[in-house]
């Protein structure tokens, strides 16, 4: 039977997912992916997480759990930074210490440190460090790596061709029977939704956001359908370069939709509890109102978020983009 190891469906699993998959299932380890966010992962998380927790990380409190029993190992990287001169949320820094504190019983967690600020080369030292667990073979290591990053290309290809990350996923694994929910140009109306992936593809505690703007016939793009190149070049706009990854690509993006004809509004989706949300959320919002030009509408979802609420709140934007847009 082959070893097991347990990816939680959370976080930077939407960043990540296809290099960690394609690594390890080249080393011949079998990958368990958490179940889907339900209310009963949810509740978990928040019952086993600090209250200091912003949503998310509470929500990987909760995949973990889902996982502990069914695997050999988890993995949970110490994030630190995974591009140059940049860094990621220090909640992620973190993540091991705070699982193996709150939840007993859990299985090896491989917890190998990723910080690229200096050197993007270093990825390939935690992965090595990875490797490890499961082989004393540097070459099988390495071809593991390579094929990992290959799935990794692949992925943010179609991304870039217009999939969501989670379809991306979908296509990856079962071909081309799944259908690319963003095509492009059908006139319609098009809206930017700019969040971390984890709250805006996680079906759960999004309230399915995205699903609900297509019943309304409209076209989503985020973030991610982006390169990271016009990401990179949009936030130099900003006085002072902006050392969070995840708060560059909010922003970042969202300057660039600001600026295309094809986006009729922009909604910015921010967890209660996060610090780098609020002040995205603002910049954002500050530069939309001076320059006039689109509407805005800011999400903050929580443990607590009704369905209802949002619903209404989405209907109501949908709706002002479409008189805004009869009217011109
Ligand atoms: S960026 Fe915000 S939502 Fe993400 S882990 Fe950090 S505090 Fe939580």
């Amino acid at each position: 039977m082959p070893v097991k190891i347990g990816i939680p469906r959370a976080l930077l699993y939407y960043y990540f997912y296809p290099l960690w998959k394609g690594f390890f299932e080249a080393l011949g380890v079998e990958v368990v992916l958490s179940s889907k966010t339900t209310k009963a992962i949810l509740d978990k998380g928040i019952k086993q997480s600090v209250d200091e927790a912003c949503l998310p990380v509470k929500l990987f409190f909760g995949h973990v759990l889902d996982l502990k029993d069914r695997v050999d190992y988890v993995f949970i990287p110490r994030l630190v930074s995974v591009e140059r001169k940049a860094y990621i949320c220090p909640k992620f820094m973190g993540l091991p210490d705070m699982i193996r504190h709150n939840i007993v019983g859990l299985p090896t967690i491989i917890d190998v440190t990723v910080n690229m600020s200096r050197k993007e080369k270093n990825l390939y030292k935690s992965f090595v460090e990875a490797g490890r667990f499961f082989t004393c073979n540097p070459l099988a290591i390495r071809r593991a790596y390579h094929k990992g990053l290959e799935e990794l290309e692949r992925f943010n290809r179609l991304n870039q061709l217009g999939f969501l990350p989670n379809e991306a996923m979908d296509y990856m694994e079962k071909g081309p029977t799944v259908q690319n929910h963003s095509p492009r140009g059908d006139g319609g109306i098009t809206i930017a939704l700019i969040g971390h992936g984890y709250n805006i593809y996680d079906t759960y505690i999004s309230m399915n956001v995205i699903e609900k703007l297509r019943e309304m016939d409209v076209r989503v793009v985020t973030p991610d359908n982006l390169t990271g190149s016009i990401i990179e070049e949009m936030s130099d706009e900003l006085p002072k370069r902006m050392f969070w990854t995840l708060g560059k690509r909010m922003i970042g993006s969202a300057f660039h939709f600001m600026r295309s004809d094809s986006i009729d509004g922009i909604i910015h989706v921010a967890s209660f509890g996060c610090g780098p949300d609020s002040f995205t959320g603002e910049i954002i919002e500050r530069r939309l109102r001076r320059r006039g030009t689109l509407p805005f509408l800011n999400l903050v979802i929580d443990e607590h978020s009704g369905e209802a609420g949002i619903i209404t709140r989405l209907e109501a934007f949908v709706d002002m983009i479409r008189w805004r847009r009869a009217a011109q």
